[in-house]
């Protein structure tokens, strides 16, 4: 079976160089374990981080070791009554053709009619719930507010301009790189405007956009971005902080906001926040995504890349911005 490890730690953008596709035995499953074959998994932002040494808030992959991220796949054996054989699951060893994965690690998939297995690794997985906790909970949504929210066209970011619009949002603003994806903004998911970051200051075309202002931002690309937020968010404005993308792959220190007083005069809150710590929400979540992906109300996109082989390339594609929706690789048949 094959796996990739991280062969080398990048200084500033990663390269294939940096992986190593390697050949390796398949293990038994012990007592209590069950043995996945992987159907597809999920390559994501934080996983730049995970390359780089020292704690980031997930662990630093080791180097000469398996990578691992949000996998889904069928058991193939099963030494656990919890999970059996020809059970579909989502585990957190991904980046492999076959896991061997300890039973408490692992989720076992409800069958929901027309829902595809990979929407559990974007529409009903980690970037959802992170979508969702970040506009309910971190930014206060209400109905009536005006959103503006950076990196639209990802999977979080398509889906919290969708669920603004869904909750009755009075103006859903989106941010994204390529005039194809501002198009899909406004002609599919519903954003009452969207523009272009390469057009120009993304302060004067977030004016242009919300001449009126905004009530919450939710922040995927910090950086310039976070600044133009700020200057545009109106009295007791709130924003969730959920990714700098920006900066991820950067070798000094990005530039922090210059209008910084703008949050002490007009009574900002700027909140981060980690998935992680909002997993409680996952019902309500699940509950209500699954019933607008069912109405036909949620366009879920993925971007699907095809074959192991292909996983480095789709993780540095995303990162440049390939994807529309959610990036997926499919693993096996
Ligand atoms: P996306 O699907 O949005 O993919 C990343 C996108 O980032 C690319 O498609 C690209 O789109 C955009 N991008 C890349 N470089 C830049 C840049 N320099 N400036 C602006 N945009 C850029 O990824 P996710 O939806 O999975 O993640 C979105 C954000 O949310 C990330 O910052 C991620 O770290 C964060 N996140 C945080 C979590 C948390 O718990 N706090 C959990 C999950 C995600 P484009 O063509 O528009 O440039």
């Amino acid at each position: 079976t094959r796996e990739w490890h991280l062969a080398a730690r990048p200084h500033g953008e990663p390269t294939p160089a940096d992986f190593r596709l390697v050949e390796t035995e398949l293990a038994d499953p012990a007592d209590g374990q069950v043995l996945v074959r992987t159907t597809a998994m999920s390559v994501d932002p934080y996983m730049r981080g995970r390359m780089n040494a020292g704690r980031s808030y997930a662990a630093a992959w080791e180097l000469g070791e398996p990578m691992q991220g949000g996998a889904v796949g069928e058991v193939l054996q099963s030494r656990s009554d919890r999970v059996p054989v020809g059970s579909r699951v989502l585990h957190g060893l991904g980046w492999r053709e076959h896991a061997v994965v300890d039973a408490s690690q692992v989720v076992v998939l409800p069958e929901l009619e027309g829902i595809p297995l990979t929407y559990h690794l974007g529409v009903l997985g980690m970037p959802g719930l992170t979508a969702w906790a970040g506009l309910f909970r971190l930014a206060e949504f209400h109905e009536g507010d005006a959103v503006f929210v950076s990196g639209a066209a990802g999977a979080v970011g398509s889906l919290v301009g969708q669920f603004a619009r869904l909750r009755g949002a009075s103006a859903v603003v989106g941010s994204a790189g390529t005039p194809e994806k501002v198009r899909w903004l406004t002609e599919e998911l519903g954003f009452t405007a969207a523009f272009d970051y390469h057009d120009g200051p993304v302060r004067t075309s977030l004016a242009a956009a919300a001449p009126d202002g905004i009530d919450v931002f939710f922040d995927n690309v910090g950086g310039e971005h976070l600044e133009a937020a700020i200057g545009a968010l109106r009295l007791h404005g709130r924003a969730a902080l959920c990714g700098a993308i920006s900066g991820y792959n950067t070798t000094e220190a990005p530039p922090g906001p210059r209008n910084m007083m703008l949050v002490v005069g007009q009574q900002l809150s700027l909140r981060g926040f980690i998935v992680g710590s909002h997993t409680d929400l996952r019902p309500e979540f699940q509950e209500a995504v699954a019933g607008w992906l069912r109405s036909g109300e949620l366009v879920a996109r993925e971007t699907v890349v095809e074959g192991l082989d292909h996983a480095v390339t789709a993780f540095l594609d995303m990162l440049r911005g390939a994807n529309t929706g959610k990036m997926v690789v499919r693993v096996g048949g």
